[in-house]
């Protein structure tokens, strides 16, 4: 069975590996030197101020920037589940939220978050998706944030970027905290979260919000090569020994080359067996497909083809496809996707079989080399 569900990825098997070694203690010398590595690692990934490992899922380290970087008034933008979850946390913690909601295949306009600080100049965070995943959208975050550092200096960006780092080059001039989970991109088991700081973000946390979650007493400790509870030994070894594969052997640029030429050729060889692209702005790490036979087609990939691939939430639920692209995929993997669900459609009686979906993403993914 092909794993292409944008998240959980599979994991390499080196980093399988890895993991399978005997468990060592979190408060050695040993798990030091191998926490402090990853420290690196992941500063290298980031290229931001500061880096912080969380023993918890995506939402965690969601909360986390809640918590600590939200003093007062929020700003979200809502344009799926996860940028709702923003909302949803905020107000949990008592904060004030104005939100921006829009359509899931829609990204989030400029105007409008202008708009928003003009009526509401007491927000001190903004928040959103760089990828929303549930649409497969990227939002123009680094616009955004750049837009929002012009008006207020003094506003925190906090940009999710889950399905985006390690998928795609991110400019973080102007982000102040950006999110990552070890299940997506980073091809690890679910459980481990990262956060990227800038020198803005490092100050608005002080002495840090919270208990778990509190980012500053957490931070002092992994500074000095340790963690303030019980370290996730296992996923940050797994962890330093991905990135060692994606930053030293790889190569990130290779990745996010590989990635894109991966996503275009997907989206170019669907769209010309007469499928519909679901979101206006597609991101990097999936392709979301709309369609009224989603459901089908899904059973058949998996049943027929053995290609399992993420359907739709909510509204879309039973209305949508999603096949991952993010960590490393053979090309012949992706190939036999586009292949598979032209195959099915062809099952299904609407198109002749021809072949066409693998030879354009063939040609397109080797000639924009
Ligand atoms: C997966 C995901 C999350 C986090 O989900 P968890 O289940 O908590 O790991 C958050 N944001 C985006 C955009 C995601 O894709």
């Amino acid at each position: 069975m092909l794993l292409f569900t944008p998240g959980p990825t599979p994991v390499p098997e080196r980093v399988r590996q890895a993991m399978a070694l005997p468990t060592i203690h979190h408060r050695t010398p040993e798990f030091t030197k191998i926490f402090l590595e990853t420290r690196e690692l992941l500063l290298e990934l980031f290229k931001m101020k500061e880096v912080i490992m969380l023993a918890s899922t995506g939402t965690g380290a969601m909360e986390a920037c809640v918590t600590n970087l939200c003093k007062k008034k929020a700003l979200v933008v809502n344009a799926g589940k996860f940028g709702e979850r923003f909302g949803k946390i905020a107000k949990a913690f008592g904060k004030e939220v104005v939100e921006l909601q829009y359509p899931w295949d829609t990204p989030a306009q400029i105007s409008d978050v202008e708009k928003a600080l003009k009526d509401n100049p007491d927000i001190d965070a903004f928040f959103i998706q760089i990828c929303e995943s549930s649409g497969g959208l990227r939002h123009p975050v680094e616009d955004i944030a750049a837009t929002i550092k012009a008006i207020n200096p003094e506003i925190c960006v906090v940009a999710d970027g889950i399905t985006a780092v390690g998928v795609e080059p991110i400019d973080i001039t102007n982000i102040d905290a950006l999110i990552a989970g070890s299940q997506k991109a980073l091809m690890l088991p679910p459980g481990l979260a990262m956060i990227g700081l800038s020198s803005l973000a490092l100050q608005k946390i002080g002495t840090g919000s919270g208990f778990y979650f509190n980012l500053a007493s957490e931070l002092k400790k992994q500074k000095e090569g340790t963690t303030a509870y019980t370290a996730a030994t296992t996923l940050i070894i797994g962890l330093k020994e991905i990135l060692q594969i994606m930053l030293k052997e790889v190569g990130i640029e290779e990745i996010y080359d590989q990635t894109d030429r991966r996503a275009t050729a997907t989206r170019v060889a669907l769209e010309a067996i007469g499928l519909q692209i679901y979101p206006k702005k597609p991101a990097n790490a999936m392709t979301a497909i709309y369609d009224e036979d989603a459901e089908t087609i899904r059973k058949i990939l998996k049943n027929r083809y053995k290609v399992n691939v993420a359907g739709g939430q909510e509204d879309l639920k039973g209305k949508l496809f999603r096949i991952n692209h993010m960590g490393l995929i053979e090309p012949n993997e992706a190939m036999w996707v586009v292949n598979s669900v032209e195959k099915t459609l062809a099952d299904l009686g609407r198109i002749e079989y021809r072949g066409v979906a693998a030879k354009i993403f063939t040609e397109l993914y080797y000639n924009e080399e």
